[in-house]
């Protein structure tokens, strides 16, 4: 190995460092139940944080702006290639910088000012970047929602379609935050084939299941898949975008030069480790793992009595309605965090509560899964939550639960965290 002669983090921003050390100690030390997060392998990290962050590469393998792209090029070609053969996509896009962008992109590729567009409403579990008003999709599209039965918070094919034929869409997304339940990617494109609109499956919680085996996929079927790569993908902070060939160049074209300057070589390396892990066999393991561990935690927190919407899952996350409880998602999710156990406060479907203060929590099983936690932890999980939600406002109970909590994450130690 080279040595350094330059002096470490440590010794140029203690400030930083000690912060960077203290959340490497929280996300060892804690449950972390937010359906959004994981844990990023050491591999995935050493990439991202490498020299490729100096490097500006505007345009696209072969064809930039830039002289020096004599080892970019092969890492974005390997970006591509491999999440081409993941997900069986193709063409790929790994450049766009998050999430939203990569979204943004495709409402460039297909849309203009004022068009019509329509996704799930983010009270019903969609994102903002679906069209929802605070958005700036909500702002600059006539945007349509679609939601769920009052019933079972099913999402209504019936209405899906029904609406398509009312306001003609130029695009349908599907795909959602909290939404617990598999997506019917055939029943989505048969809606968008009788209306001529783009079908666009996000499936930014679920690339890891789908990647894995566990969750249906929507290629072969959506137009255009957008992702995030950091969430059950288990990659870095990342967005990519996978279409069918014949709207490659206007994808293209739409993330750079229409979106964005250079991409983050650092994170399309990352992206490119993310996808090699994923190709493994244990990655299916883990798909499917985080699969199970939310039934079995779904079936714990229903016997101890609390009330999930939709009444279970079929993915990695679960939202719980507190009203039965009579405790607001905000007071149970401070002090489940105050017990070591993260999670988020969240709308339920029809929520008589407001956003900031809602009715329900949403919890999820992808990073406790990347530990190797299992049935047994699961289950310790759901006690820890029942005793926590009902005792609240009880400090004993809460650091009771917390040194468990604790005790029980030493033996499981999180990957890309050195161990303490
Ligand atoms: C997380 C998420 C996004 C946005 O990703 P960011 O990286 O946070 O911008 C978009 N769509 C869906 C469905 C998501 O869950």
């Amino acid at each position: 190995m080279t040595t350094w002669n330059e002096p470490s983090l440590d010794r140029v921003d203690p400030e930083i460092a000690r912060l960077i050390r203290e959340e490497e100690l929280r996300e060892a030390r804690t449950v972390r139940l937010i359906p959004s997060e994981n844990y990023a392998s050491r591999a995935v990290l050493e990439a991202s944080g490498s020299c490729l962050t100096n490097k500006y590469s505007e345009g696209y393998p072969g064809k930039r702006y830039y002289e020096g792209q004599q080892s970019v090029d092969p890492i974005e070609v390997l970006a591509q290639d491999r999440l081409k053969a993941l997900f069986g996509a193709e063409h790929a896009n790994v450049q766009p910088y998050s999430g939203s962008p990569a979204n943004l992109a495709v409402y460039l590729a297909f849309c203009k000012p004022g068009d019509t567009v329509m996704g799930l409403g983010l009270p019903a579990g969609g994102h903002l970047t679906h069209g929802w008003g605070v958005s700036i999709t909500g702002m600059y599209f006539k945007s349509v929602a679609y939601g769920v039965r009052p019933d079972d918070h099913r999402i209504d094919m019936d209405q899906v379609r029904a609406l398509a034929k009312e306001h003609r869409p130029k695009v349908i997304w599907c795909g959602g935050t909290a939404y617990a339940r598999t997506w019917d990617f055939p029943a989505f494109r048969s809606v968008a084939d009788e209306v001529g609109a783009i079908m666009i499956a996000d499936i930014a919680h679920i690339a890891g299941l789908v990647a894995g085996g566990a969750h249906p996929s929507p290629f072969g079927i959506a137009d255009v898949v957008t992702s995030t790569t950091h969430k059950t993908l288990r990659g870095p902070r990342g967005g990519m975008i996978l279409a069918k060939k014949q709207h490659a160049a206007a994808i293209d074209k739409a993330v750079f030069p229409g979106l964005q300057g250079g991409p983050h070589n650092h994170t399309t390396a990352a992206i490119a480790v993310a996808a090699l892990e994923a190709s493994k066999p244990e990655f299916k393991q883990y798909a499917r793992a985080v699969v199970d561990n939310a039934k079995t935690l779904a079936d714990a927190l229903t016997e101890r009595g609390f009330r999930l919407i939709t009444g279970g899952t079929d993915n990695h996350l679960l939202l719980v309605d507190l009203t039965p409880q009579g405790v607001p998602g905000k007071v149970a999710a401070k002090a489940l965090d105050r017990a070591g156990l993260s999670l988020n406060y969240n709308s339920i479907p029809f929520d008589p509560r407001k956003p900031f203060d809602p009715s329900g929590v949403r919890l999820g099983t992808p990073a406790i899964t990347s530990r190797g936690m299992g049935k047994t932890e699961m289950l310790q999980i759901a006690d820890w939550f029942a005793r926590v939600v009902q005792k609240h406002d009880d400090q004993a109970t809460v650091e009771a639960v917390r040194r468990e909590v604790e005790a029980m994450c030493v033996k499981f130690p999180a990957p890309g965290i050195p161990v303490v």
